[in-house]
């Protein structure tokens, strides 16, 4: 099969170029490739040096199998892009890369995600054949040439590793939704990543007519998604929060009886009906193929309809089985309409009977607001899912690739990343479909990390891919920031997986200022009904706490030598927490509901001090952190929440501190 390929590549090479004089080729030394490696994000699954050639940029020629295919034409442009050279035939080529698809070819055929799989062959007479599985897979091949090739030095000459390549991904589909990446389809997209999703504006006019729409930066999902090989799924939002479209002032009869506001009749075969409608409208806009629908997320504890139809049975299997039948007649007029469904925290309960209703082409998105969007170091994907993956059906996980949802916060989490990545790989999911927020420059190495190891869960460790990721971004001393990322990394991961300070938002168990009041602080590992963390969770003993406390104020120092400061202001947040949390246990030993015992007066003033002046260093370093991010990108500012809320944290313990008369001095 091979000879079968150069021989045809090179049948075609003789139509395309003149004969020229080959570039001799050098040996690559081990350090070299390696250098080359790092540049590559992700790793390919398979990878190996022969030998390498340096050129003009002008003498490399490119050469086109066929250009039928869009993603194809792309990868030739963008790979023009990158020599800095106009898209032309070269007569005079000294090397040339040879562009093919070919679901066939031997190596290929039998890969999984076949589309997405490509190999790099070198050839007689220097050349390089990148060949695809498919048209991404192609496309994904000419990415890893252009990381190679921007490895080298800039300017008019090109350094090319004659390089052999065999590489997939581990999961089918990656990517995120919501923030701004729509904004960031480009950069997702150099990343090998290939989904993105965004909420969509669904619903009714006054004219009773059906409409679907984008603000601007979501409408370039649609926009700029299928010329860099991204799918944009339009979502329609969770059914129970449609109501701002219209829906109610055009069908009031929709809305459930004796409901919680939103809970729509699913009896009614109108609701049915509108959602056909806005699937085919989604599907009319040039690029788009799939609908997300997301299903009632909660109900606050309140009823759905209880109509005489809609009480007798399951709301959620009522749900589905409405979206699956909107989708099935929607199908009769485009057959391939694809449809995704997004599960919830109302409907977690009855999954199992909600997939029993989804045909098996139905894509799953599995999503709980506090299942999936934690940092908890503890498995995600429950048995039921896993078993459900393992019998065929398309299941992948939503889940956050930042700190903390809604909570922002400071986060280069390698090994939260790896740990996440490799639980959905291992576990046989299909998709992994991360939000990465507030924006994303402000998770850029977590959002990385997840194309890294949702492509090659077994790669690299996390230590590897933070020395891969310093090399990217140019860092004088790779080896130092992963040494920094090793250390800093765990401890900012067991005060998220915490949820330390997010947990002081909710009303469960309460604030730790009056837990430690009353004397009903938990202790260290301790998760309220296995869901709510704070404020030491993941930290499990003193051991634990005193090592986090330890490796905070190596880590500090580390980013002090790195240099740079958004890694120092992210050290100086992640000290303070877990010097806070240091504290607030010591404050628990000598605290009880009957005050402070004389004796352990000064104790406690010591450490009522650390907490307040902990909190104090995370408060000022939250700003400093995003004044040093190299992007800002949409409004600034966007920690001001985050520092309220330890502004808040702050103050609640200095009252309690005055109360018990430890003030410190
Ligand atoms: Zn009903």
């Amino acid at each position: 099969m091979r000879r079968y390929l150069l021989a045809n590549a090179i049948i075609c090479l003789c139509v395309a170029f003149a004969a020229a004089a080959p570039a001799p080729s050098q040996p690559v030394s081990q350090e070299e490739a390696l250098n080359w490696t790092r540049h590559l994000v992700p790793l390919p699954k398979k990878i190996e040096f022969v030998s390498k050639v340096e050129v003009p940029v002008s003498q490399v020629g490119i050469y086109l199998h066929s250009d039928k295919e869009s993603l194809a034409l792309q990868a030739r442009k963008e790979l023009h892009e990158c020599l800095g050279t106009p898209p032309r035939q070269v007569p005079d080529a000294s090397f040339i890369l040879v562009l093919k698809i070919d679901p066939q070819e031997s190596v290929l055929a039998n890969l999984p995600n076949r589309d997405q799989a490509y190999r790099i062959v070198p050839m007689e007479g220097s050349s390089l054949l990148l060949v695809g599985g498919g048209p991404r897979g192609l496309y994904y091949a000419a990415k890893t040439m252009q990381q190679l090739l921007k490895a080298g030095p800039a300017g008019d000459r090109a350094q090319i590793p004659l390089v052999s390549i065999t590489d997939w991904p581990d999961l089918e589909d990656r990517g995120f939704w919501g923030g701004d990446s729509s904004e960031h389809i480009r950069w997702m997209s150099d990343r090998k990543m290939n989904y993105d999703e965004q909420i969509s504006t669904t619903g009714v006019d006054e004219n009773k007519q059906c409409f679907v729409r984008y603000a601007p930066y979501k409408q370039r999902m649609i926009d700029e998604g299928p010329t860099y090989g991204i799918n944009p799924v339009p979502v329609v939002l969770h059914l129970e929060q449609l109501g701002n479209g219209g829906v109610f002032n055009a069908y009031p009869e929709l809305q459930g009886k004796d409901a919680k506001p939103g809970a729509i009749c699913y009896s009614n075969p109108i609701f049915q009906d509108l959602l056909t409608q806005w699937l085919l409208l989604w599907r009319e806009k040039p690029g788009v193929r799939e609908v997300d629908v997301w299903m009632t997320e909660n109900l606050g504890g309140q009823k759905s309809c209880q109509c005489e139809k809609c009480r007798k049975a399951d709301h959620n299997v009522l749900e589905a089985r409405v979206i699956v039948a909107a989708w099935k007649k929607a199908l009769e007029k485009q057959p391939d309409l694809g449809l995704r469904v997004l599960t919830s925290e109302e409907t977690e309960k009855s999954n199992p009977e909600v997939f029993a209703e989804l045909p098996p082409e139905v894509k799953v998105w599995y999503y709980h607001s506090l299942f999936t969007y934690n940092a908890s170091e503890k498995p995600m994907i429950r048995p039921y899912l896993v078993e459900a993956a393992r019998k065929g059906r398309w299941i992948g996980v939503c889940t956050n690739a930042c700190a903390l949802v809604g909570c922002w916060q400071p986060f280069t989490g390698a090994h939260f990343m790896h740990y996440r990545m490799n639980e959905f790989v291992d576990k046989k999911l299909c998709g992994y479909l991360g939000y990465a927020v507030p924006r994303l420059h402000h998770v850029a190495f977590n959002a990385e990390a997840a194309a890294e190891w949702g492509w090659n869960a077994k790669g690299r460790s996390p230590h590897e891919f933070a020395v891969s990721w310093a090399v990217r971004r140019g860092m004088k001393d790779p080896e130092k920031f992963a040494e920094w990322s090793d250390t800093h990394g765990p401890v900012a991961w067991d005060v998220y997986g915490s949820e330390w300070p997010a947990g002081e938002k909710r009303g469960v168990p309460g604030k730790v200022a009056d837990l430690l009041k009353q004397g009903k602080l938990s202790d260290l590992g301790y998760v309220l009904w296995e869901v709510y963390p704070t404020p030491w969770g993941d930290i499990k003993t003193v051991e634990q706490l005193d090592r986090d406390v330890a490796q905070a104020k190596r880590a500090v120092r580390l980013a002090l030598e790195l240099g740079d400061e958004m890694f120092i202001q992210e050290s100086l947040a992640v000290q303070g927490y877990i010097n806070s949390l240091k504290a607030l246990w010591e404050l628990k030993q000598v605290v009880t509901s009957d005050g402070v015992a004389g004796p352990k007066k000064q104790t406690a003033k010591q450490y009522f001090k650390m907490y307040v002046d902990s909190l104090d260093q995370t408060r000022k370093a939250l700003t400093a952190w995003e004044d040093a991010l190299p992007a800002k990108g949409g409004r600034a500012g966007i920690m001001r929440e985050s520092v309220k809320l330890v502004d808040g944290m702050i103050g609640e313990m200095t009252a309690v501190a005055a109360e018990l008369g430890c003030s410190p001095q």
